[in-house]
């Protein structure tokens, strides 16, 4: 396929899936663990742009990036090359054996994009949980303290110390208990449930939060605030203006150190490098992955250089952490962005989507909330908008709808009612406002 140029357009040979993809939908069956599930069963081959191409032959849009991750496109020219030259280098020694340039250049970078003009560090892993397992890690060996806030709706990943830091019971955590001690739950400053309104919502939530923190956990037993910027999984909740702030303020005023999980939201998605600049949010500690590598498994936590030294040599590490095939894939990634100016592409992705979901939402009245920023996007469904009760059911028609119009699109949220949008930056215009029409007939078919 090397050399090919995948034509950005939606092509249905079969019916989505088809029968090349059932086979395999078959032999995944019987060889795969039930536990990984499949979202659209379109077996791919190949892909470029916004566009993944499945064993049948059909030509689909994608709208999920993979969750956020192939942010450059698939086939990126940039990142192919710079992938094959490393492979043809070499494609391991194990950094904590024998180090290589590439690792220090990718920390070289994070430490200079992302918030905070002091001293960095950082350290590279394989995975958005492993990155936060290390971030809590490190924060509770800097600050000789235990206790670790998480916010309602979380998502932080799936080993066991994340399990205990995610929300939402099902599918993540269901019998797969007991979990990590001292994480404690507060409510998220989530402005459409919020019960006095979307008004009081940041005040009376940053309230809560200093009171429960107060009395549940005490200021001087709490290592770290870990939060999403914007809420991943847990249905893109972008938090009231100003909360982001207070808690981080507060955490300074009480040594706790401030985790921005931007395993989702980092790497232009946003509009911006990072979710926490639009707020000028400057935490401790960041968390990366998802949309760095272009595709390639790596992960980071990135700090002030005080915390992330004060670890004893070898107390963080990983085989594979910052493989230099992914480190490469990194560079050629974040290279890539900075020269298309990515982060105005998100906000002009932003701008597509908008107008068109707020027409949806004022021919149909099942759309309770239009939330995101830049390419990450969401509306909420609700079966009655006065009491908000979700749609889950409506959600899921609509997912098949697409699915079945090759549309990859993908679902979130706690109660299963947000239709969330992460296209890739690469996708033309073109194929955005295809993918919108299809969503639109969704809403004809399954809305009235
Ligand atoms: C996906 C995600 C993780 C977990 O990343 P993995 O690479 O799947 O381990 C953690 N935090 C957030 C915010 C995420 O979106």
């Amino acid at each position: 396929m090397i050399g090919t140029v995948i034509e950005q357009k939606r092509i249905l040979a079969t019916t989505v899936p088809g029968p090349k993809s059932a086979a395999l939908a078959a032999r995944k069956n019987a060889s795969v663990s039930a536990g990984v599930g499949t979202g659209l069963p379109a077996y791919i081959t190949a892909g470029e742009g916004g566009i993944l191409v499945d064993v049948d032959g059909n030509q689909l849009i994608d709208f999920g990036s993979g969750i956020a991750v192939t942010s450059v496109g698939n086939r990126n020219s940039h990142v192919i090359e710079a992938v094959r030259d490393q492979i043809a280098d070499f494609t391991h020694t194990c950094f904590m054996v024998t180090p290589y340039e590439e690792y220090v250049a990718v920390a070289e970078k994070l430490n200079d994009l992302t918030p905070g003009g002091f001293e960095k560090r950082t350290a590279l892993f394989n995975s958005g949980a492993e990155a936060v397992e290390n971030a809590i890690k490190i924060a509770r060996h800097y600050t000789g303290r235990q206790a670790v806030v998480a916010f309602d709706h979380a998502y932080h990943g799936r080993t066991n110390l994340t399990m205990g830091l995610t929300a939402k019971n099902m599918p993540y955590k269901h019998r797969f208990g007991p979990f990590a001690g001292e994480i404690y739950r507060v409510p998220m400053a989530y402005p459409y449930r919020w019960p006095t309104g979307a008004k009081n919502c940041g005040e009376e939530a940053f309230e809560e939060f200093v009171s429960l923190v107060h009395a549940q956990v005490g200021e001087d037993n709490c290592a770290a605030v870990i939060i999403e910027p914007i809420q991943g999984e847990g249905g893109f909740i972008v938090p009231a203006p100003g909360f982001l702030k207070q808690v981080q303020d507060y955490c300074t005023e009480h040594g706790i150190l401030f985790i921005a999980d931007e395993v989702q939201t980092g790497f232009a998605r946003t509009g911006d490098w990072f979710a926490s600049d639009h707020e000028r949010i400057v935490p401790d500690l960041i968390t990366t992955a998802k949309g760095i590598a272009g595709g390639m498994p790596l992960a980071a936590v990135t700090g002030r250089a005080e915390i992330m030294d004060s670890i004893h040599g070898g107390g963080l590490g990983g085989t594979y952490g910052g493989n230099p095939v992914a480190c490469a894939a990194a560079l050629a990634a974040i290279d890539w962005m900075a020269q298309t100016d990515a982060c105005a592409r998100a906000r002009q992705i932003e701008q597509i989507f908008i107008p068109r979901l707020t027409n949806l939402a004022d021919e149909y009245g099942v759309i309770g909330d239009i939330r995101g920023r830049g390419a990450m996007l969401a509306i909420e469904l609700v079966s009655d908008l006065e009491a908000k009760t979700p749609a889950s059911d409506l959600t899921a028609a609509l997912n098949r709808f697409c699915h079945s119009q090759g549309l990859v699109t993908l679902t979130c949220g706690t109660f299963g009612n947000v239709f969330r949008f992460l296209p890739p930056l690469s996708a033309p215009d073109e194929l955005l406002h295809e993918g919108l029409d299809i969503l639109e007939a969704a809403f004809a078919e399954h809305a009235r």
